[in-house]
C-alpha cells in the first residue's frame, strides 16, 4: 500500500493547487478584459469597464457613460462629472435587465472598487462574486457588499498579485 499512498498524495495537492490556480488566472484575466473595454468610455477624468460571468460565459459588459440617447459627454462646463452618469457595474447591471439573462449567481468583474449605489444594485441583482482592481476612494461600497455576504476579491492586474478578502 505504501507506493500508492506515496503517489496519492501529491497528486491530490496537486489537483487542490490547479485548482486555484485556475480561477485566479480566470479573475485575471477577465479583469484584464474589463481594463481594455474601459477604453470603450468617453469619459475623460475616469474610465471603468465591468464585466458579467456567469458559468464561464460573459452575460454582460459596461463602461461608464451617459445613458442611452444621450450626447457622449460625461464632463460639464466645470469638467465635474455630470449626475446623470451612469457607472460601469449600473450600466453591466442594467443590460442583463434588457436581456433574457440573469445576473442572479454571476460574478462581476469591475476596474475600479464598487460605490455605494453601484453596490445596491450588486445586491439586488443577486451578484455573488465581486472581483475588482483599483481601490475607489470611498470604502462604504465594499463595507456594504461586505455585509450582504458577497465575496470581494481584489486582484492588482499590474503585478499579477492576489488579495483575498
Ligand atoms: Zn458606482
Amino acid at each position: 500500500m505504501q507506493p500508492f499512498e506515496i503517489k496519492q498524495y501529491p497528486f491530490y495537492n496537486n489537483l487542490k493547487v490547479e485548482k486555484k490556480t485556475k480561477q485566479q488566472l480566470l479573475d485575471q484575466r477577465y479583469l484584464k478584459m474589463a481594463e481594455i473595454w474601459a477604453q470603450n468610455s468617453y469619459c475623460k477624468r475616469r474610465q471603468v469597464g465591468a464585466l458579467i460571468v456567469k458559468d464561464k460565459m460573459i452575460i454582460s459588459d459596461g463602461y461608464n457613460g451617459t445613458p442611452a440617447g444621450f450626447e457622449n459627454i460625461c464632463e460639464d462646463e466645470e469638467n465635474k462629472t455630470k449626475s446623470y452618469v451612469l457607472h460601469a457595474e449600473a450600466n453591466a447591471i442594467t443590460k442583463v435587465a434588457k436581456s433574457n439573462n440573469s445576473s442572479d449567481g454571476a460574478t462581476l468583474y469591475v476596474t475600479s472598487s464598487p460605490c455605494i449605489e453601484c453596490s445596491k444594485l450588486i445586491i439586488q441583482a443577486g451578484i455573488k462574486r465581486v472581483v475588482f482592481t483599483e481601490n475607489y476612494r470611498l470604502e462604504d461600497g465594499i463595507n456594504l457588499l461586505k455585509r450582504a455576504k458577497i465575496e470581494i476579491v481584489q486582484v492588482n492586474t499590474s503585478l499579477g498579485g492576489y488579495k483575498d478578502e
